[in-house]
């Protein structure tokens, strides 16, 4: 149970319910036991050069960085499955560090692909001694040879511009979004304390995130200086917001909706993946070893679920699926097929009653590369039905073995390279061009 991570409170748990188990055994014991087995583990090597050998031994690929006294200063490492995951599901990475993992305090870059299934799995772990430009950069460009060269299509981060700039040096092509979620927590930490009342607070939280939420660059234009206007007494608050302005292509709606960013850039996928990891981690203590020991069991149990879910979803999709489904289901996602069926659900009341729906602003496909109410509706009064073209490939349960996308590159994107539409997608029905429309459930038509 050691090796499989597990902290020593769950192994006494474990102990006392098995009924071969001896039930004096107490905490202390198995932190001893923990000891001498790590002890064992050792044997005589120092941890680093146990550490290596560990990941060698289990074909764990790594890069790692010592300084002159052949101490580790950075050490970036993977696994064999989470290498071809990163490789089948190349679109959306989150990176993201991650604090009080080790007794050395090295920060712990966590690097987090999702799936078709929309889950997490983790692309790749990196020690840091610091968080320097230059670390960010060596931890960029060893990732990038540990995936043998692969350019993410879209990376999202928190406002940390050391890592800001390695990835523009290492992946330009890709495009950088800001975590809204980030953006959100450090607006409460730094404007909280300005208002007296929670009314207060909440009014402008609610015109920030509606700020966020602009949907043309002219709307943010406007949002944002009834934000100055309305909020011109708070200086620290209005002088906080603007020093985000220089980031606005990275994060508001306006210019991050342009990419299909999977609908990565406003969830918190980062927090909950690292959440899980400590949660194999356990202790804040150990070493290095300790730590990529327990990363792997991690990493593993995530691939055993990845395989599991995909797996399942090539045999199981939701019974309300009809013939318009017919040539997608089993092969795509449920998770797609859900979104997708919340638009031919809005499609199918647009024509059976007179019902209207919104001006499409293509937001469907260009986020997410999926068909909209108004391509659902414009497909049903043709008479066709879905095809996989009509799906991101991201969201397929199955690939062809040539899958390679080049991003294509909007040059009008201030925040830098941002990929427009769907990769690898042709266009298949492609509803007119219109401005922002209401909202119609989570994702719009
Ligand atoms: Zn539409």
């Amino acid at each position: 149970m050691t090796k499989a991570g597990a902290l020593p409170r769950t192994i006494a748990v474990a102990l006392r319910e098995d009924p071969e188990g001896n039930p004096d055994f107490l905490r202390r014991n198995i932190y001893n036991a923990k000891r001498d087995l790590r002890v064992k583990n050792l044997a005589g090597r120092t941890p680093i050069v146990a550490l290596l050998d560990k990941l060698e031994e289990e074909g764990l690929p790594f890069r790692k960085r010592v300084d002159n006294e052949n101490r580790i200063t950075s050490l970036i490492f993977t696994h064999p499955q989470s290498v071809s995951f990163t490789k089948r599901f190349r679109n959306v990475f989150v990176m993201d560090c991650t604090y009080k993992t080790n007794k050395f305090e090295m920060p712990l870059l966590h690097i987090v692909g999702m799936t078709c299934c929309n889950t997490s799995f983790t692309s790749a772990l990196c020690f840091l001694s610091r968080e320097t430009r230059e670390d960010y950069l060596w931890a960029m460009c060893m990732y990038s040879e540990l995936m043998d060269y692969f350019t993410p299509l879209v990376i999202v981060t928190d406002r940390e511009l050391a890592l800001m700039h390695a990835n523009a040096k290492v992946f330009p092509t890709a495009a950088k979004l800001l975590c809204r979620w980030h953006i959100e927590k450090n607006v409460v930490t730094n404007c909280k304390s300005a208002f007296r009342t929670k009314e207060e607070w909440d009014g402008f939280f609610n015109t920030m995130q509606e700020l966020m939420k602009s949907l043309t660059e002219e709307k943010f234009e406007e949002n944002l200086a009834d934000l100055m206007r309305d909020y011109e007494r708070y200086e620290t608050v209005t002088s906080y917001v603007e020093t985000l302005l220089p980031y606005k292509t990275y994060f508001v709606s306006a210019w991050v909706d342009r990419v299909t960013h999977l609908g990565s850039s406003v969830s918190s996928r980062a927090e909950g993946a690292h959440k899980c990891l400590k949660g194999h981690i356990g202790v804040s203590t150990g070493n290095l070893l300790t730590v990529v020991d327990h990363s792997r069991a991690f990493m593993e149990e995530q691939h055993k679920e990845i395989i599991g879910k995909i797996a399942n979803e090539k045999v199981n999709v939701p019974p309300t699926l009809g013939a318009f489904f017919a040539d997608i289901k089993y092969k795509v996602s449920g998770f797609a097929l859900g979104l997708i069926e919340e638009q031919y659900i809005l499609a199918r009341r647009s024509l059976a009653t007179n019902f209207t729906l919104s001006t499409c602003r293509d937001y469907l496909k260009r986020v997410f590369g999926l068909p909209c109410a108004h391509a659902i509706t414009e497909a049903l009064a043709d008479d066709r039905v879905l095809t996989m073209h009509d799906i991101h490939k991201h969201w397929h349960l199955v690939l062809d073995e040539n899958y390679i996308e080049a991003p294509t590159l909007d040059t009008t994107q201030a925040g830098g390279n941002l990929p427009m539409g769907a990769p690898g997608h042709q266009r298949f029905y492609g509803p007119p061009p219109g401005p922002p429309s209401n909202y119609f459930g989570p994702y719009g038509p």
